[in-house]
Formats: structure tokens, sequence, C-alpha cells
């Protein structure tokens, strides 16, 4: 059956890396024609300064525990990679060279990700820095989420994509944004916890701290070990907005919703990267920014899965909120809405963001196929 434009509506609910990667293959697509709107509370180019918009980190693809252990997030993470080294001419995504320094002594051949990044090799003990007994040098690559989530919203307005600013409390909102035979996707990240529909408990937040300094002497990742909750970590940005520029981390701590600067952390933070990276010491270098950021993790790993929702929802025992809608019926069946759930990625949703995208898209597809069936 052939489509005409316009043929299936498609609502995002959340614009962040997901959301907005999730609505750019929606929009490339060319066997399905969507009719595509996009809906959050932040959005690229006004909130880049918002922490309820993750900017404010690197970001790069890094070894991360859960792609060691999650064939399915694994695949995310190598689709990704190869898709954002082949956007390295485009000047958006960084070709950068990383050093990741370990506690133990290990074997590069032991590395779940020797087949994922590039160029991997383990340093001599002479290119060790103390306190660190072990390190292995690779090619990865980073984008700056303030010019990188932008460029994806630029893009999809001139693919006819809209945007509308909302803070939505309860998925039965979307309703008629959705149509009835519409599809919604739900990558609104730790808003799921709250949204009447989803009120996803399993998600927690995973604070960190970090600070954006113009240092051009730094020209090289580094990266301690994960062990407690402050790591250390220097990450040059791309891009042609902020040149120069490189955040120093961090902190990793589990469940803490604290968004408050707290400028002891940051003293620490600066002299563990000077110490690994003595030239942010220099005249030349200066710190532009601190900031607080929340990475959505989720237990059990991030949530990609179709739901067909009931309205009007369950289990919410009437008391959904109910401010504009006067069809809003609360006691008669009003069929149900589709929902493809994408959110959780924790302290990936960059490198994880193309792969994870095309798997929303193959979902969403197979239920435009099976309609047409
Ligand atoms: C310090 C730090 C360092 C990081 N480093 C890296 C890194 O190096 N590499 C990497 O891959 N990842 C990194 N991350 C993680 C990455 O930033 C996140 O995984 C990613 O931004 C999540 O994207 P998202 O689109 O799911 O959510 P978000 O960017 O949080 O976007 C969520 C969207 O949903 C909207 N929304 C939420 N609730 C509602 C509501 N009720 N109504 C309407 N809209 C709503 C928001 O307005 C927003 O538009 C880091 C994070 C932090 C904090």
């Amino acid at each position: 059956m052939s489509t005409t434009k316009a043929d299936q509506s498609l609502v995002v609910l959340g614009a962040g890396v997901i959301g907005l990667t999730i609505a750019y293959l929606a929009a490339l697509t060319e066997d399905v024609s969507f009719n595509i709107r996009v809906v959050a509370r932040e959005l690229p180019a006004e909130d880049m300064d918002s922490q309820g918009l993750e900017n404010n980190q690197g970001a790069n693809w890094a070894p991360m525990e859960l792609g060691g252990r999650d064939q399915r997030v694994r695949e995310w993470e190598q689709k990704t990679f190869n898709k954002l080294w082949d956007m390295i001419p485009t000047g958006l995504v960084k070709l950068l060279p990383a050093r990741a320094y370990a506690a133990q002594e290990g074997n590069a051949s032991d590395l779940w990700w020797k087949d994922l990044a590039q160029n991997i090799r383990i340093l001599p003990p002479s290119d060790i820095p103390e306190p660190f007994k072990a390190g292995v040098a690779f090619d990865t690559i980073s984008v700056n989420p303030v010019e990188y989530l932008p460029w994806l919203q630029s893009e999809l307005i001139s693919r006819g994509v809209t945007f509308e600013r909302r803070n939505v409390r309860s998925l039965d909102e979307l309703r008629n944004l959705v149509g009835p035979d519409g599809i919604l996707v739900n990558a609104s990240s730790l808003g799921s916890r709250s949204i009447i529909g989803v009120e996803d408990t399993k998600l927690y937040p995973i604070r960190g701290q970090t600070i954006l300094v113009h240092a051009p002497g730094l020209q090289e990742c580094l990266m301690g070990e994960l062990k407690t909750e402050e790591v250390t970590y220097i990450i040059p940005r791309p891009g042609t907005g902020q040149p120069g520029t490189a955040i120093l981390g961090g902190t990793y701590q589990s469940r803490s919703w604290d968004t408050s600067l707290d400028m002891q952390i940051a003293k620490r933070i600066f002299d563990r990267c000077a110490a690994l990276a003595p030239c942010l010491k220099s005249a030349e270098s200066r710190i532009m920014k601190h900031n607080v950021g929340l990475r959505p993790a989720r237990e059990g790993g991030p949530r990609v899965e179709l739901e067909r929702i009931p309205l009007p929802l369950q289990s919410t025992h009437g008391l959904v909120p109910c401010n504009e809608s006067p069809t809003n019926d609360r006691d008669h069946d009003q069929g149900s809405m589709l929902v493809v759930h994408a959110y959780g990625f924790g302290p990936g949703g960059y490198q994880r963001s193309w792969g994870a995208a095309e798997e929303v898209l193959g979902l969403i597809k197979a239920q435009v196929a099976l309609k047409r069936t």
C-alpha cells in the first residue's frame, strides 16, 4: 500500500538526544511518511543551559560497565560509535585520542570493547601516572551537546517537524495530539518517574558535577577508573562555538537529586584533573562554568519497549488532573494509546542514541505495518 504525506501521526515526548535522534530517523524514513511533533518542557535552542536537558557533559564514547554485560546495549553503542565516527567530517563530532587509566593491571585482549573503539593499545608503565597501575590508549569520538542538539533540532525543523514547549503531567494529555491511530514515543528521561501513566520508580538520578574550562592545550581525553563517587576525567569538546574548551569531571553520585553546586567538590575535581594535565594551571587556561546534571539511570537498564496503554489511565484511582479537556470522561472506555518508551539511558545517552533510536523506529514501523495488514 502506498503512503501519502503526513500518513502516520508520531508524537515524541522529550527533546533530549534520545527524543531528537528518534524523530530524526523517523523524519528520514522513506517507507513511511510520518507527521512528527516533538513536545517537551525544555527545548534545545532555548534551554541549553537548563538542568532539565542534559547538555553539561563531554559527551564522548567511553567504556561503561553496562555495555560489557548487556548485549543489547553493546549493539546500540556499536551502531552509535560507527555513526558518529562517520560524522567526524561534519565537524559536529571530534575524533578524540583517549587514555583510560585503571587501578589494577589488565590485559587488552580481555576488554569487551576491543572491537568497538579504534586503535586500542596498552600503555607502557612509564606512561601511567600515579595512583594508577595500568592504562589503555584508544581513539574515540565526542560531541558538544550545546551544538549537537540544536543541529538535530534545526535538521528536524527543515524536514517539517514541529516543536511545542509543554510540561506534561499525565500521558493522556497527549491523547488528542497523538490521535486514534497515532503513536507516542516517550523519551522523557527522568520525567518518566512522575508522569502519570508511566510512574517508573526504577528510574533514579546519578548526580554529575563538572567544570567547563577554556584550555586549548588539552587535546586528549583522559579518564581514571570509576571506583568511587568522585571520578576523574577530561573531555575536550568539538565544535566551532566554543573552541579550545573541555569538560572536567566529576562526580558519579547515585540517587542524589541535589542540583546545587558544591564548590568543595569543584576544587577536588580541578585538582585531580590538573594532576593529570598540568596545563590546566597555565595562564592560557580559565574556568568558564560549573555544572551539575543528573544522569537518568534505571534499575535493570534503559527501557525501550512498546506498550498499549488503556484510556482512561488505569490504576490512578480517578485522580488524574483534568484541567483542559471537557471530553475527558473518566468513566467510559476511551480506547487505548500506543506508546514506545525510550528512557533511562543513564551515563550513556549520547553513546547509545543512534542504536537505540534505530530499535525504536523498528518497533514503530512494525506497528504501522500491522495496521496496514
Ligand atoms: C555529568 C554528566 C556527564 C555525562 N557524560 C556523558 C557522556 O560522556 N556520554 C554519554 O553518552 N552520555 C553522558 N551523559 C548522559 C547523557 O547526558 C544522558 O544519558 C542523556 O542526555 C539522556 O538523554 P535523554 O534524551 O534521555 O534525556 P534528557 O536530555 O534529560 O531530555 C529529556 C527531555 O524530556 C523532557 N521532559 C522531561 N519530563 C517532561 C515532562 N513532564 N513534560 C514534558 N517534557 C518533559 C525534557 O524537557 C527534555 O526535553 C552524561 C550526563 C551527565 C549529567
